[in-house]
């Protein structure tokens, strides 16, 4: 039977359609949200995935303001920079792009955003809720738009299934098994130090593939009827590739996302859509507080 093709493109408009009325409802309150990204340096396809949220933001109706540092700028000078934001009553949510230049860490950095509005997911307050599956209120994209492909896919419900995750990083691979695991699948991490992955991969019911090699996975490498999930994205020859080989995957595989047309376009607006839950929580907040004067 050939496969599901888990479209992104067509998720993303779901999404999209569903975000447009919460923004809507927002407006009518007075309130649009605003997201504020801090970008340090010159990385030229992070800026590119920037640029395309600005548009994505303008089309739905969310501001998405930029504010460029210089690529040799220090710890200290991008936590004011992300606190000065933190601090702003009309900024619903503070985002440090990454990759960050090599002398930066995010784990110096990510507390200085505030955690209601850490949208991606970064302020060790949110990585410690998602690490022990007690419910980030921001999942950081990537990992979210991993799961509502999931959620897509004939293997959900998670439960009891067996899921292996290739790559560990810190921005895909670990809290995406995190929150597989969360749905109580059973879950193997696999990483560069993992040797042969066939053996794993051949007995799993889902595959997730963030490891940044192209054509990593193979169709032999998978379980008849699997679910595959394919994060990477890198350039080959000028065209995007994934790390999954698509031709011989799509022959064994149950369901499968395309590069591109998979993970990307759902990524945008799996952010995009944690900066309107923090406009409508900082909007209830607001409409909680008792005015000053109040008897
Ligand atoms: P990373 O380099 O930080 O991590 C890669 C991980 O893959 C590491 O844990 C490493 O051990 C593992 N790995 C590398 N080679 C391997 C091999 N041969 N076998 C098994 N494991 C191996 O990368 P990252 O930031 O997690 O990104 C991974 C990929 O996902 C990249 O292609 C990146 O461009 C892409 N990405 C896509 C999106 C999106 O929205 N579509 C977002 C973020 C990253």
């Amino acid at each position: 039977m050939a496969a599901q093709i888990l479209d992104g493109r067509s998720l993303a408009a779901d999404l999209s359609t569903e975000l447009r009325a919460r923004i809507a409802a927002l407006r009518e309150r007075g309130v649009t949200p605003r997201l504020a990204i801090v970008f340090v340096g010159e990385n030229e396809s992070s800026l590119a995935y920037v640029r395309n949220l600005v548009r994505t933001g303008e089309r739905l109706g969310i501001a998405v303001t930029v504010d460029r540092l210089d690529e040799n700028a220090g710890a200290r000078e991008t936590r004011s920079r992300l606190k000065r934001l933190g601090s702003d009553a009309q900024t619903h949510g503070v985002l440090l792009q990454q990759p960050l230049p090599r002398h930066l860490s995010i784990r110096e950095i990510a507390d200085a955003i505030p955690a209601q509005k850490d949208v991606d997911g970064t302020h060790p307050t949110n990585q410690g809720h998602l690490a022990f599956g007690s419910g980030t209120a921001y999942v950081p994209a990537t990992p979210a738009a991993v799961m509502l492909l999931l959620e897509r896919s004939p293997h959900w419900p998670l439960r009891g299934r067996r899921a292996a995750m290739v790559g560990r990083s810190v921005v895909v691979g670990a809290p995406v098994a995190m929150l597989m695991l969360a749905q109580d699948a059973t879950v193997t991490i696999l990483h560069r130090e993992s040797g042969a992955l066939q053996q794993y991969l051949k007995l799993s019911d889902i595959v997730v593939v963030a490891a940044g090699v192209p054509g990593l996975v193979r169709g032999e490498d998978l379980m008849p009827g699997a679910t595959v999930i394919d994060v990477g994205t890198t350039i080959v020859d000028g065209t995007l590739k994934g790390d999954v080989d698509f031709d011989s995957a799509v022959r064994i595989a149950g369901a499968i996302t395309p590069v591109p047309g998979g993970v990307g376009p759902v990524t945008n607006v799996a952010l995009l859509r944690n900066v309107v839950k923090a406009a409508e929580h900082a909007q209830v907040a607001a409409s909680e507080t008792p005015k000053a004067n109040a008897t």
